[in-house]
């Protein structure tokens, strides 16, 4: 089994009169988190660490902040294509680990709203999805909310792809031979099973020309 790792971090600062959004989850509070999209600090840290595990740059690389498409981006849009990402590498998503870090909002209370829409947006079973918080003691960061993402995927396994017919007989002559034997077994060889037909016997018992589209 292939496993890799992935590791996300991000921030943004509190703003009045912005809708709060974390984790896909919009959230009920005097201030949102500033951003050039909608903010979503976990979802951009989740994104990062998906991206990162398989070493396809990070989210400012596809998503230029100075970019006006993204503008009040959902950054579900970004999630999205870090899914892909990892998708086109051949590999899933094992599980996610997060840490919330801020003052305010407590999210202990909305933890498993947020965790149940990040399942559903990785497709994950809700216990490979962990979403913590911590407060920022001794930081001097109550106006800023930090997101710490960790990830880890696993190769798909290609299954075994069945053997052909054309894999197990190697060349046209060598199919011959095998069923000439068994035909000559078939008819009663006079010499004996395991010995060639020859001579005027072995006309009676002409093969059919083997038609290798059959077989395909
Ligand atoms: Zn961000």
């Amino acid at each position: 089994m292939s496993i890799r790792i992935g590791q996300g971090w991000d921030s943004h600062a509190f703003k009045p009169g912005v809708p709060l959004k974390i984790g896909g989850v919009a959230i009920e509070h005097p201030e949102g988190l500033a951003g050039h999209s909608d903010g979503d600090v976990l979802l951009h840290a989740i994104t990062d660490a998906l991206l990162g595990a398989v070493a396809a740059g990070d989210i400012g690389t596809f998503f230029p902040p100075n970019d006006p498409r993204w503008k009040d981006a959902d950054s579900a849009i970004f999630l999205n294509l870090a899914i892909e990402e990892i998708q086109n590498a051949g590999y899933r998503i094992i599980n996610v680990d997060t840490t919330l870090v801020l003052a305010a909002p407590k999210i202990s209370p909305i933890a498993i709203d947020i965790r149940e829409r990040i399942a559903d947006m990785l497709d994950l079973e809700l216990n490979a999805v962990s979403v913590k918080a911590k407060t920022p003691e001794g930081m001097n960061l109550d106006h800023v909310a930090q997101a710490h993402a960790t990830v880890l995927i696993e190769k798909i396994e290609e299954p075994d792809r069945p053997r052909t017919m054309s894999a197990v007989i190697e060349n046209q002559r060598h199919l011959e031979e095998v069923v000439e034997d068994l035909v000559s077994q078939v008819h009663g060889n006079p010499e004996g099973p395991g010995v060639s037909v020859r001579g005027p016997l072995r006309r009676r018992v002409t093969l059919p020309t083997f038609d290798t589209d059959d077989i395909t």
